[in-house]
């Protein structure tokens, strides 16, 4: 199976075509500014020190500082860093704000180390990387199995090093702290708001719309709770210990306390068991991946049977995937839009930080609405105007954008 970089790649040099980008260009966005490994060194709780692998791919800066979140999980690798990092390129450039892109990640298990082994690793991680971030340079944020408590731990670690507080250093950080309202749920908040602009452009009803969640997390779960609240009926959910589903819809409310009295989806009252893979493939209007990379593949492309994709996580689909799913007419709202919305409220963070003001969560929303419907029609309108899909049409803008600004600088020296 394609890996994501082979994916990002291939993304690349299909919009490299069709925008015509000189070879010079296209080379230098093929790979990433700086690349950062560091060997962490943590005493567990049992004394004894384990040492753990931390990336941190500075992909583009043309645009602004590096911005990107910081993921712990055991398949971190530098390539699919890489290809989140790239990604984040092209989507900070599409949501128009003054940004590049980047990713971190540490290979660890969060879910078999305690809060203070993860606080130590934190600390550590963020010492290390320390003189390549900064408000200015790189500004990281939260990622699967990273919140806002690790982005709080950054945030302190980096403060005590420069000797006064700078919250404006991560994004996604508690409220008490500097956080903005909204920012934990913005992603699902635009991928919702995605969901409903596409239901306008593209005629798919609404109201009683059945929709399939793969993932249960920050985006999945909040996801639901938007799509229920627009009337949808959330048909299917999964998280990393398997699926249930229900045809006439999930209490999503009484399903949040269930995930988190019992850690899993799976056995909640009045639903059936049903495995990721026969999530993916079911009837449905829109099936979300909101939980990992590379789960629609040409293995199960032909299989899918979701009239809209949405792509909450980002590189769900594989390119060989993607052009299947385009012959099957299945529409693909590609996660480098749909799911801007959390670098948007993460720029909204930042900014409020930085002038030192803490906005309501109404002001909030409102920007982040105003940003996504504006990404949404720029995208839709692109994809009309050129005949390619919204995805090939994302990549047009936000490339197209980045390209631009590397002609403008010009190379120095
Ligand atoms: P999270 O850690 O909060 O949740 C991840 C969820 O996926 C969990 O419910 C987990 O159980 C589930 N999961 C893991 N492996 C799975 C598998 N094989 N099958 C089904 N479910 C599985 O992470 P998140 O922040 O919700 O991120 C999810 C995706 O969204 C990632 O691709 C991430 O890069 C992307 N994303 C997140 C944000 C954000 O603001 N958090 C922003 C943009 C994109």
């Amino acid at each position: 199976m394609e890996s994501s970089l082979e994916n990002a790649h291939r993304q690349l040099d299909i919009v490299a075509e069709l925008l015509g980008i000189d070879p010079g260009i296209h080379e230098i966005l093929k790979h990433a500014k700086t690349t950062h490994t560091v060997m962490v060194p943590v005493r567990m709780d049992d004394g004894k020190v384990r040492v753990f692998t931390g990336y941190r791919v500075q992909y583009n800066d043309a645009r602004g500082p590096y911005k990107g979140g910081i993921r712990y999980h055991p398949d971190v690798n530098l390539d699919e860093v890489r290809a989140l990092a790239m990604w984040m390129t092209w989507k900070c450039a599409i949501a128009d704000l003054p940004y590049g892109g980047a990713k971190g990640g540490v290979v660890c298990n969060p879910k078999e180390m305690s809060l203070a082994e993860k606080e130590r690793l934190t600390r550590r991680y963020t010492f290390m990387i320390s003189e390549f971030i900064g408000p200015h340079r790189d500004v990281p944020a939260p990622d699967v199995y990273t919140d806002s408590q690790t982005m709080a731990w950054i945030m302190d670690t980096y403060s005590v090093i420069k000797g006064y507080l700078v919250p404006e250093v991560v994004t996604g950080k508690p409220i008490s702290v500097g956080g903005s309202e909204g920012r934990e749920e913005a992603t699902s908040r635009g991928v919702a708001f995605c969901v409903r602009e596409t239901s306008r452009a593209f005629n798919v009803g609404l109201a009683d719309a059945s929709v399939a969640i793969q993932g249960f997390g920050n985006v999945g779960a909040n996801l639901a709770v938007f799509l229920q609240d627009m009337g949808c009926r959330i048909t299917a959910v999964s998280d990393s210990t398997g699926g249930i589903f229900r045809e006439k819809g999930l209490d999503i409310g009484k399903l949040l306390k269930f995930k988190r009295d019992t850690g899993s989806v799976v056995g909640f009252e009045g639903s059936e068991d049903l495995s990721n893979e026969e999530l993916l493939e079911l009837e449905c209007d829109f099936l979300a991946p909101a939980a990992m990379e590379n789960q629609i593949t040409e293995k199960n492309a032909r299989r899918i049977k979701a009239r809209v994709v949405v792509e909450g996580a980002n590189g769900p689909t594989t390119t060989e995937a993607d052009k299947i799913l385009q012959e099957q007419g299945i529409l693909v709202v590609p996660d480098i839009l749909a799911n801007s919305g959390g670098v948007v409220a993460s720029y909204l963070e930042w900014v409020q930080n930085i002038n030192r003001q803490h906005w309501s969560l109404e002001e909030v929303n409102r920007h982040l609405e105003d940003k996504m419907v504006k990404s949404f029609d720029r995208v839709h309108a692109l994809s009309k105007e050129k005949g390619v899909s919204m995805r090939e049409a994302a990549l047009m803008l936000g490339v197209g954008r980045v390209v631009e600004a590397i002609k403008t600088l010009g190379l120095f020296p």
